[in-house]
């Protein structure tokens, strides 16, 4: 199987790379802040805990995170792939997708990180703002998920750059320009 990371900031293009990865590749798509954002509508429990950090622009405790990657990794063994859009987060989430990941004679493929600078990132998600209709892409909010992304996600890069797995990506110019240079990855592993 093949088993991709795409790893960045808010903003940096995980979604729409996913969404183009996953038809090009057949792979299925996991973005842990989708599921959280649906459990958010249908007001289940999860949801209610979630909203409450999301709306702070935190992070959703470990233990729940890496419970519903779990869960939602056991429905997808027989497909060809996964795309991970924002999952992990932490140093911990990544080494339980590795466990996960292993326990099912699996491994991570790739991690691509999409390098966008930081105005650009607050210009896109501001933009993103006025149709998403997300509680959380407002500026204060985009402020503090940018100061937690550093803090909490991006030591991630040293710690797949050690696996040996880490591949950069320029994350500005146009979508097709990003994605030929995704492709160009995935057609070396
Ligand atoms: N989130 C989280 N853990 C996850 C995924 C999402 O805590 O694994 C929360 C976090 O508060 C984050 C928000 O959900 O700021 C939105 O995440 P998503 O990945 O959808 O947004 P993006 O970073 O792609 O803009
Ligand atoms: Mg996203």
């Amino acid at each position: 199987m093949l088993n991709i990371i795409l790893l960045g900031a808010p903003g940096s293009g995980k979604g729409t790379q996913s969404d183009m990865l996953i038809k090009e590749l057949e792979l299925v798509h996991i973005s842990t802040g989708e599921i959280l954002r649906t459990e958010i509508q249908n007001k289940t429990e999860l949801g209610k805990i979630a909203a409450t950090y999301i709306n702070r622009g935190q992070l959703v405790p470990d233990e729940l995170t890496v419970d519903i990657l779990a869960h939602t990794l056991d429905g997808c063994k027989a497909r060809r792939g996964v795309i991970f859009d924002g999952f992990p987060r932490t140093i911990p989430q990544a080494e339980e997708l590795k466990r996960l990941l292993n326990d099912g004679g699996e491994d991570i493929s790739a991690v691509m990180e999409l390098k966008v600078e930081e105005e650009e990132l607050v210009r896109r998600l501001l933009e993103r703002g006025k149709q998403s209709g997300r509680t959380d892409d407002n500026e204060e909010t985009i402020r503090k998920r940018l100061e937690v992304y550093h803090a909490q996600t991006a030591p991630l890069s040293c710690y797949y750059i050690k696996e040996g797995k880490h591949h950069a990506i320029d994350g500005t110019g146009t979508v097709d320009e990003i994605f030929d240079r995704i492709k160009t990855i995935c057609q070396t592993l």
